[in-house]
Formats: structure tokens, C-alpha cells, sequence
């Protein structure tokens, strides 16, 4: 009886083992790119309760390659390249935009051209993070379809900033369906976590790295270091109680998981990565 025991216990170890081999996590790789900044006057915006009226922030405009044996996503594609081009960037309303060094350059550093991106999703639709959009026209853009009717909607396309995202209508896509994660290599790597109530498809992206651990790139949910403590809700945006059921939602993954929560506009996490060409892996 005893020697049975003992060999069922080994053959468990050695199924174990055997397991435990499969599921070897793939080596991803998270490089962040600043893709831009901007200096806002009045942050007024960034709050509809009136917190931030009268408040000049400086933002970051970061873009994110994550690396992943089975291909390249790219998360959010900034400010356009062409700013780069104006010495003293231009200004819109409240926000100074400026572009200091090109997508297109910093992707060069690895030795990536624009064409080599197999994958694009945006955490949203608005134009500091759509920028660059068109030069990824061999990827396959990850859309939800409520955030890609949002954006070719009528009105949407009568906008002046239509034209720097208007190729996406003919990208090869795949389609985010219903409110569930969205794992995009299929190994719970690199999962697209919908958030919506910024824009109808507002998302983050997760990205679970070998050494670092849990990664949340999030979006627009909180522009500024202090909106999340204070649960603010920009005066631009399309549901407010979606936001702060997304912020709920985002607050407890981060709980659960003790990811590091990247605030995408916010300077300090930003500089809290590695500097690229640097990467988190
Ligand atoms: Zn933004």
C-alpha cells in the first residue's frame, strides 16, 4: 500500500513537472516610448467638479511596445510625428503640444520599422493617442466596436482631427466583442481589460511580465497624479458612473493582482519605466 502511495505521489511530481514546463510563461518584453508631451494652462478639464480650474500640469504622451514571441503590439501611437517638425510645437485651447523625438525614430532604435507592428489597439480614441496611427497600416488594429462606431460617427468625421486616425477604417481588425477581457496572444499575457465611461470603448491593457510582475497601462481613467486619489471625472467624457464603475473595477484588479498601475499621462510613472530603449520584462 505504502509503495503505492509512493508511486502515485511521483508520477503526480513528474505530471507536475511536465506542467509546470508547458506553461513556462513567454519572455514579453515592455518598452516605453515618450510619444509626445503636453503642457496644459488650465487643467479645469481634467475635472468636472471644478478640482483642477485654474492649474498648469505638465503630461507625459507615452506610447508602449510590448514584445512578445508570437508578435508586437503596440499600445497607443501618441501625438503625431509631423509636430516634430514644429520647433515650438503648437498650441490647441489649454494643451502646448510638442513632439521631441518621432515614433518612427525610437522604433528605429530596435531596429522596427513602422510596417514590422503586427498588432495596434488604443486605449481610447482621443488624439493625443491616435496620432501616428496611419503608419501602422500592415497591423491588425484590436477594436472594440462601440469605441470604433464612436469614432467614425458622423459628427467624428466632420471633426478637424478625423483625418490623423482616418485610415483605420481600412485596417485588417479583429473585433473586442462583449464586456470580457480580451487575451490577445492567447497565453494570459497580454490581456486588454475593458474600462469604459472615458469613451464608449475605453480600455487598459495588462500586461504580465516574468520578472516584474502585473503591469496596468491605463489609459485616460486618471490624467492627473491627483485624479485618482480623488476619483475625479473629466468634464470630456461619455458616462460617468461607466468611469468610476471602470475605476472601481481597475482599483480592484490592482488589489488582486498587486500590479503596478501606470498612469498614462502622469510624469512620475512614466519615469518610474525603464528608459527606452530600456525594457520591462
Ligand atoms: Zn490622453
Amino acid at each position: 500500500m505504502k509503495r503505492i502511495l509512493v508511486l502515485a505521489i511521483s508520477l503526480a511530481a513528474l505530471a507536475g513537472c511536465g506542467q509546470s514546463a508547458e506553461r513556462k510563461p513567454p519572455e514579453v518584453k515592455l518598452y516605453a516610448m515618450e510619444c509626445g508631451r503636453i503642457h496644459v494652462t488650465d487643467a479645469d478639464a481634467f475635472a468636472d467638479d471644478g478640482s483642477f480650474a485654474g492649474q498648469a500640469h505638465d503630461l507625459v504622451d507615452p506610447c508602449y511596445l510590448i514584445r512578445h514571441p508570437d508578435g508586437d503590439l503596440l499600445w497607443d501611437s501618441g501625438l503625431p510625428d509631423l509636430l516634430n517638425e514644429q520647433v515650438d510645437g503648437v498650441t490647441q485651447g489649454p494643451f502646448q503640444l510638442s513632439m521631441p523625438t518621432k515614433l518612427a525614430a525610437q522604433l528605429a532604435q530596435l531596429d522596427l520599422a513602422p510596417g514590422d507592428i503586427d498588432y495596434i489597439s488604443f486605449s481610447h480614441s482621443h488624439f493625443d493617442h491616435l496620432g501616428n496611427a496611419a503608419l501602422f497600416v500592415s497591423a491588425t488594429w484590436l477594436v472594440d466596436p462601440d469605441e470604433r462606431a464612436h469614432m467614425f460617427r458622423p459628427e467624428a468625421r466632420a471633426d478637424a482631427q478625423f483625418a490623423s486616425y482616418s485610415a483605420l477604417e481600412n485596417f485588417r481588425q479583429r473585433a473586442i466583442e462583449g464586456e470580457g477581457d480580451f487575451d490577445v496572444f492567447g497565453d494570459g499575457s497580454v490581456i486588454i481589460v475593458q474600462t469604459p465611461g472615458h469613451t464608449p470603448g475605453h480600455a487598459i491593457l495588462r500586461v504580465n511580465l516574468t520578472h516584474a510582475g502585473p503591469v496596468l497601462l491605463t489609459g485616460d481613467l486618471w490624467h492627473l497624479t491627483e485624479s485618482r486619489a480623488r476619483r475625479t471625472v473629466p468634464r470630456f467624457n461619455t458616462d460617468r458612473a461607466q468611469t468610476l464603475a471602470s475605476m472601481d473595477k481597475v482599483e480592484a484588479l490592482a488589489r488582486a493582482t498587486g500590479a503596478l498601475v501606470i498612469r498614462q499621462h502622469v510624469p512620475q510613472d512614466f519615469a518610474g519605466l525603464p528608459k527606452f530603449p530600456e525594457a520591462l520584462n
